[in-house]
């Protein structure tokens, strides 16, 4: 297990010789040491990736799809090993943590294929004595910073299309999961990327952010995490004008109409809101469910999510695994304390759940009904496994509250009626909307986000833009 940084293919410590422990959030052992690393180390990471840039970028888009493609087949070789590394730090169940790896895997390759299609294009001219020509060219050293949720896929939803356009990187992923960032640069290296391609630091977020985003040899700064860190990197961005990427918080609502397939929105809902216990960006945080099918649908998902198990991601069968951390429990504790003070009901759940051996960090699935507009949950994302369940009567008011919300990422709804699926897509205010699907992420869509849950998007040949600059040339005959 590496657990040092990585700058020019050297594994370092920091200058400083400080630490953070890495721990496992299920039981709370230290499971790794890794270098506390701050602005020095972050500058002499742009400079490595600064310097591999003139070599990586004169690549045609084939030679650089070779040893992307051995990275995305290197992960398909060690993906136990690399899942079991995921559920050791970040939690989530084994099962999870394999899919997350197909799904990281699935961004590479599709990257590697993907860079071969950038073209330019000409532009006929307004005269006969010119030709335009538009060239498409990487931004040069990109940066990314990712968070905790899913430790492999937001690196590698970044680092496929970075690479695959020419660019270089430097990567910061959290200091609470940063094993399996290490462990995917030490395949990048076996799988032949040249050294500085990819660098990876870890250490105080605040320093390294600061000089990813004033260091002007960085062209593109790609986030994913919370929106109250994305607005401070913007501001920080602004004097460097700095390219960003945000990718952002979220807060979902899913909507099921009375004209549903019950069982294909109950799978969607327990897909959609259980996945990572809760602590996914696009987790459906609430539910608005219309008249007819209201009582159907709610003692549908008690039965369902009264029967996930909770328990420690590295045993089988279990589906629910351990909040991230303290922090995160007192955050689901009181939206549910609050909730019932204003008037919400706990149907099921509501309360910590105990594992042997284990720290006091597993939440009960839980179901919550008639939450309010009032109540924190209705605005804060949870990222927790708590349902909070609404009823509603007509189309245009699941619609109002829907987009009742300052976020902008996913949004769910369930009907069987072909002319309320165009309507309702078109009309919610989300970057992505799962029309009777429950888990729309993946690799060749355009994933992001409107409002506060940023901008940008990641996936298929959109994600490519953010990492090109598009340059013409006037060329007079
Ligand atoms: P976070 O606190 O914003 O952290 C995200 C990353 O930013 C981590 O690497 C963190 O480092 C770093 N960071 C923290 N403060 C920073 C600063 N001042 N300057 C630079 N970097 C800083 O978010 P999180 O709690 O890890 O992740 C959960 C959030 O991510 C949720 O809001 C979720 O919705 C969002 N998310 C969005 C997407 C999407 O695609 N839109 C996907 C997944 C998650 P340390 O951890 O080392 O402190």
């Amino acid at each position: 297990m590496q657990t040092r940084n990585l700058i020019n293919n050297q594994w370092i410590d920091a200058d400083s010789g400080a630490t953070i422990d890495v721990l496992d959030p299920a039981t709370d052992e230290r499971i790794a040491v890794i270098p506390s690393c701050g602005a020095a180390e972050t500058r002499r990471a742009i400079e490595a990736a600064a310097a591999a840039l003139p070599e990586w970028r004169s690549w045609t888009a084939e030679e650089r799809a070779v040893p992307l493609r051995r990275l995305a087949q290197l992960m398909v070789e060690h993906r136990e090993r690399l899942a079991r590394l995921m559920t050791s730090e970040q939690g989530k169940p084994l099962s999870e943590a394999r899919g997350e790896i197909d799904y990281a895997r699935s961004f590479i390759a599709w990257a590697a294929e993907e860079g071969k299609r950038v073209c330019g294009e000409t532009i006929p001219a307004s005269t006969r004595d010119k030709r335009i020509l538009v060239l498409r060219q990487p931004v040069g050293v990109a940066a990314a910073i990712t968070p905790w949720n899913f430790p492999s896929a937001m690196i590698t939803r970044k680092m496929g299309p970075a690479l695959a356009c020419g660019c270089t990187m430097v990567i910061k992923p959290s200091e609470l999961t940063p094993l399996s960032a290490f462990a995917l640069g030490e395949l990048a290296i076996e799988a032949g990327i040249p050294a500085g391609v990819v660098n990876i630091v870890t250490g105080d977020a605040p320093a390294i952010g600061a000089e990813l985003c004033a260091n002007p040899t960085v062209r593109k700064l790609s986030f994913t995490g919370s929106t109250a860190v994305g607005r401070i990197l913007m501001r920080q961005g602004a004097e460097n004008l700095t390219r960003l990427s945000l990718e952002l918080g979220g807060h979902a609502p899913f909507l099921v109409f009375d004209d549903a397939d019950v069982e294909a929105a109950l799978s969607g809902a327990m897909a959609s809101k259980f996945r990572n216990t809760g602590q996914t960006c696009i987790c459906a945080n609430r539910f608005y469910v219309q008249d007819g099918i209201y009582d159907e649908f709610v003692a549908g998902l008690e039965a369902q999510l009264g029967s996930l198990r909770v328990g420690r991601g590295v045993d089988e069968g279990v589906q629910v695994g351990p909040l991230i951390n303290d922090a995160a429990m007192d955050k689901v504790e009181s939206q549910v304390a609050d909730a019932r003070d204003k008037g919400g009901r706990v149907r099921a759940g509501g309360a910590r759940v105990a594992v042997a051996g284990c720290a006091n960090r597993f939440y009960a699935p839980t179901l919550l009904e008639g939450f309010t507009r009032d109540m924190t949950i209705a605005t804060q994302e949870t990222f927790g496994p708590v349902a909070p369940v609404q009823r509603f009567t007509h189309e245009s008011q699941a619609i109002e509250a829907a987009n009742d919300s300052e976020f902008g990422l996913a949004a769910y709804f369930y009907s069987r009626d072909a002319s309320r699926l165009m309507r309702v897509a078109e009309a919610l205010e989300y970057g992505v909307v799962g029309a009777n699907d429950g888990a729309p992420s993946t690799a060749q869509a355009p994933f992001g986000g409107v409002k506060h849950s940023g901008f940008g998007r990641e996936g298929g040949r959109y994600v490519m833009h953010e990492y090109l600059e598009t340059k013409y040339v006037s060329w007079g005959l």
